[in-house]
């Protein structure tokens, strides 16, 4: 689960890390008086979005604006102007992809003078099974170009879980930023302080783009990126109320509340599988037979009438299905439940593309006799390969 940058300066405030005052704000009104509260002489403006990549993005609209969505004001009257300009526009950066994301919250903050900007994050390094540190010199809008052409100014290590944080493991990011002096100390501070939030509130990601280092000598953090883990969601319940749905694809966030394991992606076949490891063998198997699943989606194992039936509505929801693929190896989950929930929602939405059904394990009989005796128009799959091959031919002729 993904939060705004306001929010996690807030939390990461809590945990005592240097974070600039400011203001969110929902409409043009408050826009004013928000910046009004703040300081001067510089108002910084940011479009709150679920996604990274601001300052360089562009919104779509033209009354917006030719500046991206991370914008410098002179003024109290100059910040509000700006706000306006961006609240309930749609910015396009990098990382939203071309629908781009409406920006529905703008931050106004105590503008900072920079002295240098650097990278820094933690995450969860799958290959060592450890949080990892990983920061640069480099840092601000160009850190993607680092990475791919000059990795070798980025730093990375990681920490030894039985030992956790260690004063050298901040000394060590000081040292790699080229900081001295009093920053070297604020530094290992401030390392411990990430490292302390991102464990206890269970982080997959934490990402300061730019830390920086201010003309007096101070650190502070100007941009923040946090990511949770959603099965630990039960224990950070804070931190789930923070949760903005209106960020969220609309068919993960109804997957979500039937808790399935849904993720929506570009393709044309819809796929309802059973298993993480079946649903990517059968995308990869679409993929092979030279199509695109629409999506991943793992219905899991005790899976009810009613969650089959939903599953299957959030696939037939998507223009971009085609045609879909129901591919079942009933083992805990029975073949039954699944047939009986596919012939339940198509009642209920109809079927207006192409369906495979392949039906493997557990009441195989049972569940192909409910499809048979249902009146749809399914076409019958014997296994994976045939499965994956009928759709494709179903749907690209
Ligand atoms: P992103 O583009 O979505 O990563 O948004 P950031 O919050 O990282 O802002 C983009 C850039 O705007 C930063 O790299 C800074 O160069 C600049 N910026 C952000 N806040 C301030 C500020 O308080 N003062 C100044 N001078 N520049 C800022
Ligand atoms: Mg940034």
């Amino acid at each position: 689960m993904n939060i705004h940058e306001y929010q996690a300066k807030a939390l990461l405030r809590q945990y005592g890390a240097p974070v600039s005052d400011g203001r969110v704000v929902l409409t043009a009104n408050e826009a004013k008086s928000a910046a009004g509260e703040l300081d001067g002489p510089l108002w910084v403006v940011k479009a709150q979005i679920h996604a990274g990549g601001r300052g360089k993005g562009s919104f779509k609209e033209a009354e917006a604006g030719e500046k991206g969505g991370v914008r410098l004001a002179k003024s109290v009257q100059e910040a509000a102007d700006e706000a306006k300009k961006m609240l309930g526009k749609t910015l396009v950066t990098h990382q939203t992809g071309p629908a781009g994301k409406q920006v529905n919250r703008v931050y106004i903050e105590d503008g900072s003078d920079i002295e240098k900007e650097f990278y820094l994050a933690l995450l969860v390094d799958r290959g060592s099974s450890r949080i990892s540190f990983v920061c640069s010199t480099e840092g601000g809008m160009d850190i993607e170009e680092v990475a791919a052409s000059t990795p070798d100014k980025i730093l990375s290590f990681d920490v030894d879980p039985a030992i956790g944080y260690q004063p050298y493991h901040g000394r060590r990011v000081a040292f790699a930023l080229g900081l001295t002096g009093g920053a070297v100390k604020q530094c290992v501070k401030l390392m411990s302080i990430l490292y302390k939030a991102f464990t206890e509130k269970d982080m997959e990601m934490l990402e300061i783009n730019p830390l920086i280092l201010m003309p007096n000598g101070d650190l502070k953090v100007l941009d923040a990126k946090l990511g949770f883990d959603g099965n630990a969601m039960y224990r950070n319940q804070d931190v789930a109320g923070l949760r903005d749905e209106t960020e969220e694809d609309p068919k993960e966030l109804a997957a979500s509340k039937y808790d399935l394991n849904y993720i929506a992606l570009d393709g044309e076949i819809g796929c309802m599988v059973n298993g993480a490891g079946l649903a990517m063998a059968t995308m990869d198997i679409i993929k092979l037979y030279g199509a695109e699943p629409a999506n991943f989606l793992d219905v899991g194992g005790g899976a009810t009438k009613e969650k089959v039936t939903e599953a299957f509505k959030i696939i037939t929801s998507d223009p971009n299905v085609k045609g879909i693929l129901v591919n079942i190896f009933g083992g805990i989950m029975r073949c039954d439940v699944i047939a009986e929930g596919v012939v339940a929602a198509v009642k209920d939405v109809g079927l207006k593309v192409p369906l495979v059904v392949r039906l493997e394990g557990t009441n195989v009989e049972k569940g192909k006799e409910i499809i048979n005796s249902s009146g749809l128009d399914v076409i019958a799959a014997d296994d994976l390969k045939d499965g994956a091959q009928k759709i494709v031919k179903a749907v690209k002729g």
